[in-house]
């Protein structure tokens, strides 16, 4: 507690306090979305993402992870870059083409929202790249929900041909895991469901959430990375499948037709600039 709290908290009745500080989720009674600015990458030269188009130009992208709180648990999705990230104000150089930025950590982030992130009950992680895995170990009791393929690239004996590297994630082997092989209904009614995409790694994934009152989000993942290049279905260099990413992005397209989704991209800079951000919520 803060030196201020304490001093409000003496001028004040006890218990209000005693509210306060207690790590209280907020009590939900239909479903909500968050929205956590995890970092800001800025990319040396952005055909990296578009093959042979726009070479050498720079593009900074944003990353984002989210809460959906639901009456019956909260699910993670997407961890971000890791907050150490915001210990340096000049940022972080990451290899050759990347240079990572952070305004605010999303664990004092998450706080504002008043959910306690050891009380998360689901982690849905689009896949395993570093700057979607950044703070898995704010989690560490929710239950990892990945497909098995990406589950196996992670841990398994080619980890490091995916440039996996458990060292980078050490909690995350000790989070309970159910292993999916497909589709999966997080909550069992069709509200919060996670779509297998796979091609950009061998078990990604996108999360679709039927928000009452916004309306139904598709939350992109790494399925595509801006605007431009989801209007021209362009596949990044690094995909590790380029026909399976082709698949999964027209099949994306077509279950969001069907569903009226919107497709909220979570590096597009852009797009997130209007999205509303935590505290604040969607419902
Ligand atoms: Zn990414």
């Amino acid at each position: 507690m803060s030196l201020k709290l304490r001093a409000l908290c003496a001028s004040l009745a006890v218990f209000a306090c005693t509210a306060h500080a207690a790590d209280t989720n907020p009590a939900v009674s239909s479903l909500r979305l968050y929205v956590f600015d995890c970092g800001t990458i800025d990319v040396s030269d952005i055909s990296l993402f578009s093959p042979g188009v726009d070479k050498g130009q720079k593009k900074t992208l944003t990353d984002s992870c989210y809460l959906v709180a639901h009456p019956k648990g909260t699910l993670v999705w997407d961890a971000g870059l890791p907050d150490e990230v915001a210990k340096e104000k000049a940022g972080v150089k990451r290899g050759q083409s990347f240079h990572l930025r952070m305004n605010k950590t999303l664990a004092q982030q998450f706080k504002e929202t008043g959910f306690s992130p050891e009380s998360v009950t689901y982690l849905g992680l689009s896949h395993m790249h570093f700057d979607h895995i950044g703070n898995v170990g704010l989690f560490p009791k929710a239950t990892l929900l990945m497909q098995a393929e990406e589950y196996e690239a992670a841990f398994g004996p080619d980890s490091a041909k995916y440039g996996n590297d458990p060292k980078n994630y050490p909690t995350l082997s000790a989070n309970p895991v159910t292993k999916l092989a497909g589709d999966h209904d997080v909550f069992g009614d069709g509200s919060v469901v996670i779509k297998r995409a796979i091609g950009h790694t061998p078990g990604h994934q996108t999360l679709f959430v039927k928000l009452p009152k916004t309306g139904n989000v598709l939350l992109s993942g790494d399925l595509v990375h801006f605007s431009k290049n989801w209007e021209n279905r362009r596949v990044p260099s690094f995909n590790v499948d380029k026909e399976l990413s082709l698949k999964a992005m027209e099949e994306q397209a077509q279950f969001m037709k069907a569903n009226k989704a919107t497709l909220w991209i979570q590096h597009d800079l852009e797009q997130n600039a209007k999205i509303r951000h935590a505290p604040k919520y969607y419902e």
